[in-house]
């Protein structure tokens, strides 16, 4: 059967970013694809005359286009006000409510424990949605009494996850050859004008550096590199699809 992949984003262009090439993969392969972006990204600017609605709008077209880039299917907006989110029960409400909604067989989440690696300080953003993330998995996306008015929106649980990705700051055990998608990977984030800009030569460099530098260990031209769970809480063996993540596996014409 066809699968579906749901990855939970702070800002408009952090799927791009740590798993631009992984999710164009995974689109190639069939994979129904969904990205929801927390926040409305209006404050990613040092432009006063861009801050806040005229960069929301912007930013909704960028992503738009990233996606169409990608493959990704559909983008889920929340709209929580960009660099403001805080770990909330609205917040891991939120998040049951996509999860339930979207029942994802891989769901993609932003590693939320780091706060300083090295020269990167974790966006506070991407630790409190991160962690809001996880916690839907093994609460509220999976069990009915948890945010019971879930249900009357006509939401079960979904109980059908069967591998949770989590990405970055720092590279993780499970290496993806993106070799074939690094490409589109570039020309998604060149979509992101507002925060990229437009000089694709620059961009190009950076991330296959980047890129090289992940895939360098493992013998890959270029990879992206995450966490992968795949037991555990949250996991229902006996309630999964039968799912197949073969790299280059076709879709399924009966699915
Ligand atoms: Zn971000």
């Amino acid at each position: 059967m066809s699968w579906r992949a749901l990855i939970v984003t702070a800002h408009p262009d952090d799927l791009e970013f740590a798993a631009g090439g992984t999710v164009a993969r995974w689109a190639d392969q069939g994979a129904e694809v969904t990205v929801c972006v927390a926040t409305d990204g209006s404050s990613g600017t040092q432009d006063r005359e861009l801050m806040g609605k005229r960069l929301q709008q912007v930013r909704v077209q960028e992503t738009e286009a990233a996606a169409a880039v990608l493959g990704v299917a559909h983008v889920e907006w929340l709209g929580y006000k960009d660099a403001a989110v805080e770990y909330t029960m609205d917040l891991r409400r939120d998040l049951s409510r996509v999860f339930r909604k979207f029942r994802p067989h891989r769901l993609g989440a932003m590693d939320p424990t780091p706060i300083v690696d090295g020269w990167f300080i974790n966006h506070p953003d991407h630790r409190a949605i991160g962690q809001a993330t996880l916690d839907a998995c093994v609460t509220g996306g999976t069990t009915p009494n948890i945010f019971p008015e879930l249900l009357e929106e006509g939401l079960e649980p979904w109980r059908g996850l069967i591998e949770l990705w989590i990405a970055g700051p720092q590279q993780g055990p499970e290496v993806v050859d993106i070799g074939d998608t690094i490409d589109r990977k570039i020309d998604a984030l060149l979509c992101h004008k507002s925060q990229v800009g437009e000089d694709r030569e620059q961009m190009t460099t950076w991330i296959k550096e980047w890129a090289a530098r992940a895939g360098e260990p493992h013998g890959l031209g270029f990879a992206e590199t995450f966490r992968v769970l795949r037991a555990g809480p949250g996991f229902h063996a006996g309630e999964q699809d039968e799912v197949d993540f073969t790299p280059g596996a076709p879709p399924d014409p009966r699915a």
